[in-house]
């Protein structure tokens, strides 16, 4: 499946309740061919408006990092593990996650990066578990900016947990953190 095909199935997506609350789906965006993906959350109050992944506060701390590396939102696929706003920004439910991944699962497979970069203890406990690594799922605050490389039967793939950029909204000190994490990234 390719990305234009899994972008018409999300946009049709009534799986779960979220559908009918959000504004718009937050498909993901960027390089169809990139090496990097980068995956987040969920859509908050304006991504759900624009209809894009990472365009408010954390966006702008996103997009600072990648230019502090040198990297294009255009040379990265960017994207999330809920494709529409959960409301009021809860944590999205496991049910929810159960639903929606099948989209993320699709959107990997159609981009085969060769390296994801999960954003936040939920990003992070997903792609873990998916490349068969799920007893290496700790607290984002033990797996950040270290580097796995993840080589099983069926993939091999580098996976590089990150803090979840929102939290330098609330705490500017882990901008330092996250500026620190980014940079391993310089080397792939
Ligand atoms: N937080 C996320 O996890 N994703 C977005 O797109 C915006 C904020």
């Amino acid at each position: 499946m390719n990305i234009d095909d899994i972008r018409s199935d999300i946009l049709k997506c009534t799986k779960c309740e979220l559908c009918k609350t959000k504004t718009k789906y937050v498909i993901g965006e960027g390089n169809s061919n990139a090496k990097i993906m980068f995956i987040g959350e969920a859509p908050g109050a304006n991504e759900d408006l624009q209809g894009r992944p990472f365009v408010g506060r954390a966006g702008q701390i996103f997009d600072d990092l990648l230019k502090s590396i040198n990297i294009k939102r255009e040379d990265i696929y960017i994207c999330n593990i809920l494709k529409c706003r959960p409301p009021g920004n809860r944590s999205p439910l496991p049910t929810e996650i159960e639903q929606c991944t099948s989209y993320l699962n699709q959107q990997i497979e159609a981009i085969k990066p060769k390296v994801i970069c999960p954003m936040g203890n939920f990003a992070v406990g997903f792609v873990m578990k998916k490349f068969g690594a799920a007893d290496t799922i700790q607290g984002i605050s033990k797996l950040h900016g270290k580097v796995f490389h993840i080589r099983n039967l069926f993939d091999d793939i580098i996976v590089i947990p990150l803090y979840h950029p929102a939290v330098a909204t609330y705490n500017p000190y882990m901008k330092e953190i996250l500026q620190k994490d980014i940079k391993v990234l310089e080397k792939y």
